[in-house]
């Protein structure tokens, strides 16, 4: 979705803007086949559906990587797994069928799925690389990601990786590093070896880092992620530094150019009311407040949350219907935006330039019809072409819709119904 630049003023204060710049995630498989592709030595493993599946992958991890022990990771859409007991190291086969049949299917609730927890559909089937016994294996967390505020991307690391992460970060960030790095020139070799120095390695391990480092920015940069978060990476007892989990967030915005990143897209992770919107081809953000809107253009829809917030409302979403809008789209705008519980009115704000306002109205007139009993009022703000016969449809249609032509009247409805 584009951000308008112009016109609006209140939105940008209401509305928090991350919300705007959409990411898409994807599992840790996925993330560590992107990493591989650009070198970055990752912790092998084969995903699986199936106890069957995982316990055919555990054996091919044994004659391709001579992994005696495997890692039972459930792939899901968040972080924490480990301490929701969605990754089990299991040292036989008979471990791997019992990890993997409580695993797969599991609802696992983690710090970051909330307390319903999320679905396991599917598993990683990973090589043991904290090799058996061996105590000279440490964890570290690196990540790379976009600071918006100075358009620089910054690398974040510490010697504290692993599973406590978020307590590091809060009682002793002075143990977190940040490395920024100005994309136009990309990461320095200097700023590679600074990293590798300040987690305190050297020899073998230090030149492994530096790589590791370097490859990882390279993978972050060209797919155009808006982050990329290794926790832990870890250096095995022989010195080499790998990624043992993977936390990618593709910029949605930018999936265009990487169709074969988009196809990783998991719609069994994603909220419903997003995939569905998404389907309609609506650009959708749910917001918090309790007026629902509808418009054509993001400019229009960033002005038309100003107009709420003035009327003495707040928005429960950002619509934006494209430039087309029909009564299919219309429909399905109604649909998605009926789904939010707080929505106390609609606005739908339509500026008939490609699209006639009649058309529209229209379109309105047979979404209401068609849905039935809309529980909430509804304000219809048509402006451009036809917008008289528009108004008149839609005053004629005896359905519960208030009409306006001027963003004024449409304003004083909205604080009315909500009064
Ligand atoms: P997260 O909890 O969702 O971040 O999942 P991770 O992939 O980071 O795994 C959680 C923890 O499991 C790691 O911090 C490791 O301590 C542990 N772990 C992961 N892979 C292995 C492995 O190959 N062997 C052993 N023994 N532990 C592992
Ligand atoms: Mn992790």
């Amino acid at each position: 979705m584009k951000i308008p630049l112009a016109i609006c003023y209140k939105a940008f204060e209401i509305v928090d803007l991350d919300k705007f710049f959409q990411q898409m995630n994807i599992h840790e498989y996925q993330g560590k086949e992107i990493l591989k592709s650009f070198g970055v030595a990752v912790q092998e493993g084969i995903v699986a559906d199936t106890v069957e599946q995982a316990v055919e992958a555990a054996k091919k991890m044994k004659t391709d990587y001579n992994s005696d022990w495997v890692v039972i990771k459930a792939q899901i859409h968040a972080g924490g797994r480990g301490k929701g007991g969605g990754v089990k190291l299991a040292k036989n086969l008979d471990e791997v069928k019992e990890r993997a049949t409580a695993i797969l299917g599991m609802q696992l609730v983690t710090p970051q799925t909330g307390p319903e927890g999320k679905k396991v559909n599917k598993i990683l089937v990973a090589q043991d690389v904290y090799y058996p016994g061996a105590s000279e294996t440490k964890e570290f967390y690196v990540s790379v990601l976009l600071n918006r505020a100075n358009g620089r991307n910054i690398i974040m690391y510490s010697t504290e990786g692993g599973m406590d992460i978020e307590e590091v970060a809060e009682h002793t960030p002075h143990l977190i590093f940040k490395e920024e790095i100005d994309p136009k020139v990309g990461l320095q070799g200097f700023q590679a070896r600074k990293i590798a120095f300040n987690l305190g390695l050297s020899g073998q391990a230090f030149k492994e880092m530096v790589k590791f480092v370097s490859a990882l920015y390279k993978a972050y940069d060209s797919t155009d992620s808006a982050m990329f978060e290794i926790n832990p990476v870890l250096k095995t007892s022989d010195d080499k530094i790998i990624a043992v989990d993977a936390k990618v967030d593709l910029d949605e915005n930018a999936l265009f150019r990487h169709p074969d990143y988009a196809a990783m897209r998991d719609k069994l992770e994603e909220d419903p009311t997003d995939v569905e919107a998404s389907e309609s081809n609506l650009n959708y953000v749910k917001l918090d407040g309790n007026v629902g809107c509808m418009v054509n253009g993001a400019g229009l829809a960033m002005a038309t949350m100003d107009i709420i917030k003035i009327a003495g409302g707040e928005p429960a979403n950002f619509l934006d219907v494209g430039g087309t809008a029909n009564a299919q789209t219309v429909k399905a705008g109604f649909n998605i935006i009926l789904k939010d519980p707080n929505v106390k009115a609609i606005l739908i704000n339509i500026f008939g330039g490609i699209v006639r306002c009649d058309r529209v109205a229209q379109g309105v007139i047979d979404a209401y019809k068609e849905i039935g009993d809309v529980p909430v009022p509804i304000i219809c703000r048509l402006q451009g072409t036809n917008a008289v016969e528009a108004k008149k449809l839609i005053d004629d249609s005896g359905l519960k819709v208030f009409s306006a032509i001027a963003l004024k009247d449409a304003a004083d409805l909205v604080t009315k119904v909500l009064a």
